[in-house]
């Protein structure tokens, strides 16, 4: 037998649905390419609409039986893939990087942020009650009950392949739901190797499944009657239409939309930290994070000492492929992708930003799709580098006068994923904290992610819905409510 998440280039990764694997049908096909060296790893075949009505289907079949199952038979086969997946996650991570250009540690942490949630979603028996109050009226007791709803899918983004599906599927299924997975086109080895995984932690056959694919599979789930809800990552033109399309076929629908994140340096803030933090969270994953910093506001009296403290963060960073030790930014996802983040660069000067380090004749050992780190000065609104998503390796500074005058210019983004704030002061982060517009906010720290158990969510451009990702809102998105009153006297 081929090891866990084995797949060749001549070989199709497959659909896993009513439990068992398949080809899907479809007339599409895109390669899965290792961006760090441009070897063909093996083809996502799309699935055709009669693979998606097939699939839920199923699912559909499933969940009849899944959502009358006691709690504790369902939360069952959740405990025995965290297991899989913790012992698998050396290996898991490899595939990861494979697929991804990571590197390996931050594949192996974002496994980990992964299983979190599988973790979280086993306490759902506790999670999952509602309330009740007796004498609620006369004679009247009153219980509310949270019951699932049916078949959930969710699309997913390229950049977090092993995080991203598990924000939902543990819930969803825990909950009582079917749940269905369309990962990106891009790099779905690691969605591969997790239903490889999930075939062997004992969910009955229905209860969740994966469907590869593009644009018209995630179209024909859109519309699919007996998809009862629909969450999304992704950019932000393609998750506005994931909303519109979900909610205008009746679904439920959180999407999750691209970022532009400010940094704020204070004058009172350790600027030598400040600065680490802020280039590392810029520059990881080679800016293909949804949480990556892209402009840094600094107080003009410290503007100096945190310019230098960041070009020498900058200057120590090491391009290569992601399974080497010492590389710190991998590779771009693909060459159409590394170009427009090139264009992007040439725009900013062409606009008239100062670039400060030019990473673009930065080479590494293997032919990917490489490009160092970039950092630019004197940005303002108005420029495409600061109002446009760049996802690429490429960071922005510029002088504020005081926390005002940064908040002010934060929030002229249209986005609202991610925000930090460096400083020492109280009323600096009190204010922060209620004026800054981003749904995921930092104090002290370059990267605002959220553990399991608090939700994940944007604002603006970056969400459109209402629940998020994550945690108790999970609940509440996968559920709904009954009310029941009763009268018995005695
Ligand atoms: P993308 O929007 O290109 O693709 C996401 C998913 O949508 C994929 O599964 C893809 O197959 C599908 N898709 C693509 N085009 C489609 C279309 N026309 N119709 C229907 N479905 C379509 O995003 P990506 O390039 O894979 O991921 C990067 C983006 O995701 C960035 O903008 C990043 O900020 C965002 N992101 C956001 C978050 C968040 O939490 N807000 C997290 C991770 C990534």
């Amino acid at each position: 037998m081929a090891p866990f998440g084995a797949v060749t280039e001549t070989e199709t990764v497959r659909n896993y649905a009513g439990g068992e694997w398949a080809d899907p049908t479809g007339e599409e096909s895109h390669p899965v390419v290792n961006p760090a060296t441009g070897e063909t790893l093996a083809t996502t075949r799309f699935s055709s609409e009669s693979d998606v009505d097939d699939t839920v289907s199923e699912a559909l079949a499933a969940f009849e039986t899944w959502s009358k199952q006691p709690v504790e038979e369902r939360i069952q086969p959740l405990f025995k893939l965290k297991q899989l997946l913790e012992e698998h996650q050396d290996d898991m991570a490899r595939t990861l990087v494979e697929e991804h250009g990571k590197t390996l540690g931050e594949a192996r942490g974002e496994l980990r942020r992964g299983i979190e949630n599988v973790e979280v979603a086993c306490g759902i028996p506790s999670m999952m009650q509602s309330g009740t109050l007796q004498h609620a009226a006369p004679d009247i007791d009153e219980s509310a009950v949270r019951q699932p709803q049916g078949v959930y899918t969710a699309i997913t983004p390229f950049n977090f392949p092993g995080m991203i599906p598990l924000w939902f599927l543990p819930y969803a299924v825990a909950t009582g739901n079917a749940f269905i997975l369309k990962p990106s086109e891009r790099d779905p080895l690691t969605s591969q190797y997790l239903f490889e995984l999930i075939d062997e932690a004992g969910f009955p056959p229905g209860v969740v499944s994966l469907l590869n694919g593009g644009p018209d599979t995630v179209n024909a789930l859109l519309e699919h009657d007996d998809v009862e809800g629909v969450s999304f990552v992704g950019s932000t033109p393609i998750a506005r239409h994931v909303y519109e399309t979900a909610a205008a076929n009746g679904k439920r629908v959180q999407a999750q939309g691209g970022a532009k994140n400010h940094v704020i340096v204070a004058e009172s803030a350790d600027v030598e930290f400040a600065a680490e933090q802020s280039v590392n969270s810029a520059l990881a994953c080679s800016g293909e994070r949804c949480l990556a910093n892209d402009v840094v506001l600094v107080d003009e009296s410290v503007y100096d000492e945190f310019r230098a403290a960041a070009l020498e963060e900058v200057e120590s960073q090491v391009l290569g492929n992601g399974l080497d030790d010492e590389t710190t930014i991998g590779p771009l996802i693909t060459p159409e992708h590394e170009a427009s983040v090139r264009e992007m660069i040439q725009t900013g000067m062409d606009e008239g930003a100062d670039l400060i380090h030019d990473g673009r004749d930065w080479e590494a050992d293997d032919d990917g799709n490489f490009l160092g780190p970039c950092l630019f000065e004197n940005v303002e609104p108005g420029m495409t580098i600061v109002d446009e998503e760049i996802f690429g390796p490429v960071l922005s500074l510029a002088t504020v006068s005081d926390i005002d005058e940064a908040i002010e210019t934060m929030n002229q983004s249209r986005f609202g994923n991610a925000a930090s704030l460096f400083t020492d002061s109280g009323r600096d982060a009190r204010k922060f904290k209620e004026d800054a517009e981003a749904g995921n906010l930092a104090i002290n720290a370059g990267t605002a992610a959220p553990m399991a158990f608090f939700h994940f969510g944007g604002q603006k451009d970056s969400f459109f819905g209402d629940l998020h990702a994550q945690g108790e809102d999970m609940i509440h998105f996968y559920t709904d409510k009954k009310i029941a009153i009763e009268r018995w006297d005695y």
